[in-house]
């Protein structure tokens, strides 16, 4: 997000391996992601609860209370029983998520809102990060500290050294590595286009320019059979052996629905970056209010995720991106006049702007909206100048030709 785009030299991204931890090496698993758990529900605790108190609490404290003092503790002695990496990796997770909450609540913190730092659960997805000190690799295996070495499907080449490794059981049972890793940047030669991206009503995205992106229909089909495999078990009995079978079909369709999502995620963000020198796009836990039914988990699931790969590939490219958190409600907003239209249902998809009698689509319009704003702030933000090669002035007056044509 930082004018210097084109300096960044190394970007860190994360490479994602399936891998296949043996019965003992499962069992291991399952006692780290435990004690991983424990320590991060521990930590936040005790966070709240000095804060409750009014008292400040030191990092090292916490770390001295939720491990060191906790193994000597009974009910907690447990936790002597795996790798120590893997327990003070949880304990800064629990630091971080919490001062995220903290600084997001004073208005310290940029961007979206972030929730209270949630206690992880026993059931479902579950995950431990880990330092250098906590694995290595050596031949085509993953070692973990204290679960051994696990077969790694090596389904492309890491590039570089990673720094971190995330170990992940999804709700399906699979498990999966994530390695985190310094790549060389790849500045793509500039070209003079931006555009705005807004989510569109039932398309996953429309830009500025028109352009439509659907969500694939093999995903509206596997999203429909996960929507009715998830009213089957919560109709299935609590602890019945069906409700164990339908909550195990449920994760692999949401895998199924994930993977496929992530895949057309990817094609559209490269697309859009390749194409433009700049892409703004709305931040949807912003403006979240303004879009109540629309709201589907399934539907801003998809647009986050997509988002968030444009920041990333754009960062990678050497391209601008910026979210751009509206105030104004985009869709009431006439893009060539500025007139306000006022609300519409969500069934009015085009509408005739009483200002200026402009017919508009209601998502294109949205999106140029986007592109409007993001060129604005980008232009208020520097000061309003910048750098050459992104300059305002052509930001200025494409926006200033498009409102006059
Ligand atoms: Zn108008």
């Amino acid at each position: 997000m930082s004018e210097a785009d084109d300096r960044v030299r190394f970007v860190l991204a994360r490479y994602r391996y399936r891998i296949y931890p043996d019965a003992a090496q499962c069992q291991a698993l399952a006692r780290v992601f435990g004690c991983a758990r424990v320590v991060f529900n521990d930590a936040v605790r005790l966070r709240e609860e000095a804060r409750e108190r009014g008292e400040k609490i030191s990092d090292g404290e916490v770390q001295r209370q939720v491990i060191t003092l906790a193994k000597a503790t009974p009910g907690r002695e447990w936790l002597g029983e795996v790798a120590s990496v893997a327990l003070v990796q949880a304990c800064q997770d629990a630091r971080r998520a919490y001062k995220n909450w903290f600084d997001s609540m004073a208005g310290r913190r940029k961007g979206r809102k972030t929730g209270h730092p949630r206690f992880r659960r026993r059931h479902g997805r579950q995950s431990v990060r880990l330092t250098r000190n906590g694995f290595t690799l050596h031949g085509s295996r993953l070692y973990v500290a204290k679960v051994g070495d696990i077969k790694v499907k090596w389904s492309r080449d890491l590039p570089s050294v990673p720094s971190s490794v995330t170990v992940i059981r999804e709700a399906d049972g699979r498990y999966y590595a994530s390695f985190v890793v310094e790549r060389d940047a790849q500045p793509l030669p500039p070209c003079d286009r931006e555009t705005g991206v807004d989510v569109g009503l039932v398309s996953l995205a429309v830009t500025s320019d028109g352009l439509v992106i659907p969500n694939p229909r093999f995903l509206r089909k596997a999203e429909r059979r996960l929507k009715k495999a998830q009213r089957a078990l919560s109709r299935k009995q609590k602890g019945s052996r069906n409700r164990a079978k339908a909550r195990q079909q449920v994760a692999v369709l949401y895998r199924k629905v994930r993977e496929t999502r992530l895949d057309h995620a990817h094609k559209t963000a490269l697309m859009l970056v390749r194409d433009n020198q700049a892409v703004y796009a709305e931040d949807l836990a912003v403006s979240g209010l303004a879009r109540t039914r629309l709201a589907k988990s399934v539907h801003d699931a998809g647009w986050s995720m997509l988002v968030r790969l444009i920041e990333e590939k754009a960062q990678f490219h050497g391209r601008y991106f910026a979210r751009i958190g509206r105030f104004e409600p985009t869709s009431q907003v006439c893009s060539e006049c500025g007139a306000r239209d006022g609300p519409k249902p969500l069934s009015v998809r085009t509408w005739t702007c009483k200002e200026c009698g402009t017919v508009h689509d209601r998502d294109v319009n949205a999106a140029r909206n986007v592109l409007a704003l993001g060129q604005r702030e980008r232009v208020n933000a520097s000061g309003g100048s910048v750098r050459p090669g992104h300059g305002p002035a052509a930001a200025v007056e494409r926006g200033t030709r498009r409102s006059a044509a």
